[in-house]
């Protein structure tokens, strides 16, 4: 602890609260995640979140994507399931989901290769008719810039994962002055409109609607490469639907991501060559590893 609203978040605190499965669990009791994402030129990123999805335990993992990329990522993909969307130009345009069809799933996850060249309407549609949480990272950011607003409404918890460019375009700041004060902005934010803030970078820093910090204490420079927070976006949507406590499950999946990383550089990976994708293959050993 760093002060009474400052912590740091270590490997002893994920092993006491990480999920247990209960023997007379089945998969609906482990969440059901919806995951929006993907785009005619960026098709790895729905496939990285949706596998750390399901390797971090989630129940059941549906993929909504472009109808013109359901080829290429469902056959990467053997244990999602898929929603196609209306796309314009390769990207999204609408959801085509129902309010009754959409809160059947327990979270959702949108962003990670969305593209930029829509409307983004149907992030405004999801903020108004889902009310549980939603994670909302990449992508699905650089359009939430529009909906601000809403987000102090919602029912349901936001959860944004935005890096320090991403912030800083969504509050209006230079990125050198987000960077020089990431704790006061990154708390200004999450209080005021409510929510769940992780600001990623070197030591992650987590602030809960009420202002509390968890500063994360894994990871290192081989996470540096595209793809790795499509990783972690996939690692909190599991994680929340398993954990009643949100920051805690928030935080785990941030040190499980970057403890994956330290793993592989500790056992003969260089740094220079972890992708994102054997965070992935990695998660069973790391997960084991916890003490
Ligand atoms: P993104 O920028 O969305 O791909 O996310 C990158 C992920 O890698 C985040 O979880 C960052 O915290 C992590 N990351 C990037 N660079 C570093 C670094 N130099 N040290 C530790 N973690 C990093
Ligand atoms: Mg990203």
């Amino acid at each position: 602890q760093i002060d009474s609203e400052r912590f740091l978040w270590t490997e002893e605190n994920v092993a006491c609260s990480l999920p247990v499965r209960k023997p007379s669990s089945h998969k609906g009791s482990h969440g059901k995640g919806l995951i929006i994402a993907g785009s005619r030129t960026m098709t790895g990123a729905p496939i990285l979140t949706a596998k750390a999805c399901h390797r971090l335990g989630a129940g059941l993992v549906t993929l909504a994507l472009p109808d013109t990329i359901i080829n290429t990522v469902a056959s990467q993909l053997i244990e999602s399931t898929f929603h196609l969307c209306p796309s314009v130009n390769g990207e999204i345009n609408s959801l085509n989901l129902d309010d009754e069809l959409m809160n059947r799933f327990d979270a959702i996850a949108v962003g990670p290769g969305l593209g930029r060249n829509n409307n983004g309407e149907f992030i405004e549609t999801l903020l108004h008719d889902f009310d549980k949480p939603i994670v909302i990272d990449a992508d699905g950011l650089f359009y939430l810039k529009d909906f601000l607003t809403i987000l102090a409404k919602r029912k349901g918890t936001t959860i944004l994962t935005p890096h320090l460019g991403e912030f800083a375009y969504l509050i209006n700041e230079p990125i050198a002055k987000v960077e020089k004060n990431r704790f006061q902005v990154s708390r200004d934010f999450a209080v005021k409109y409510g929510v769940y803030l992780v600001l990623k970078g070197p030591y992650t820093v987590v602030t809960t609607p009420g202002g509390q910090q968890f500063i994360n204490t894994s990871g290192n420079p081989s996470l540096a490469k595209g793809g790795s927070g499509d990783v972690l976006t996939g690692m909190v949507l599991a994680l929340l639907m398993q954990q009643k406590d949100l920051q805690s499950a928030i935080s785990n999946s941030i040190f499980l991501h970057g403890m994956a990383a330290d793993y592989l550089i500790s056992h003969e990976y260089s740094p220079l060559s972890v992708m994102a994708s054997d965070l992935i293959n990695i998660m069973p050993k790391v997960l084991n590893s916890i003490q």
